[in-house]
């Protein structure tokens, strides 16, 4: 048990509670644009990559809202050690931001369960503005970070930033580009 002071189901139900006090403290405009997303981008007449970008850019100000409801902060990176999964167009949104190029032959590769993300450093994310969607969405409710830790991540699960629209527009995105699959961020960079 990470926290001494609360059960699981106490942590969820603080994780649960906050996540709807975030949900509830948004302002209408913006519940309206995630409302809206998913539909605005089918019929949006623009690259797939640019519309990947809207919707990050969403996500954004989205994330803008909810500090005072999460531990989630720079320099905290235990989901950085989970597994990563990104499609095609992250991979290209990522190499054509950072000038980091995917490896050359991408293969399935065997590793210890926790290997940090390979744009891990120095503690923190070093592709931030242009990060994958899971780790957009992968900001947690809980009271404190102890339940992040790798050694309890797959024992629990809590409410994360995620939202109906965002997470369909994301594989609309997906399915667009043409390339709708996942793979894991260590075997690609
Ligand atoms: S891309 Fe960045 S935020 Fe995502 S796991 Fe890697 S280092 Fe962490």
């Amino acid at each position: 048990m990470p926290n001494q002071d609360q059960t699981y189901e106490e942590a969820n139900k603080v994780a649960k509670t906050n996540f709807k006090n975030f949900s509830d403290s948004l302002p209408s405009v913006l519940s309206q644009k995630e409302a809206k997303i998913a539909k605005r981008l089918t019929k949006a007449n623009m690259p797939v990559l640019k519309k990947l970008n809207r919707l990050y850019a969403l996500m954004d100000d989205l994330s803008a809202h909810v500090e005072k409801f999460t531990p989630c902060a720079k320099g905290c990176n235990h989901c950085c050690t989970y597994p990563v999964k990104v499609s095609e167009i992250e991979i290209q949104n990522i190499e054509n931001s950072s000038g980091i190029k995917r490896k050359p032959i991408i293969l399935k590769q065997e590793r210890s369960k926790f290997t940090p993300c390979p744009f891990l450093k120095d503690g923190a994310c070093s592709i931030y503005d242009t990060r994958p969607f899971v780790c957009r969405r992968h900001v947690t409710m809980t009271e404190t970070n102890e339940w992040c830790k790798p050694e309890n991540a797959f024992e629990y699960s809590f409410p994360l930033l995620s939202f109906t629209e965002i997470n369909k527009s994301y594989d609309l995105i997906r399915v667009e580009s043409g390339r709708p699959s996942l793979l894991e961020i260590r075997d690609v960079f």
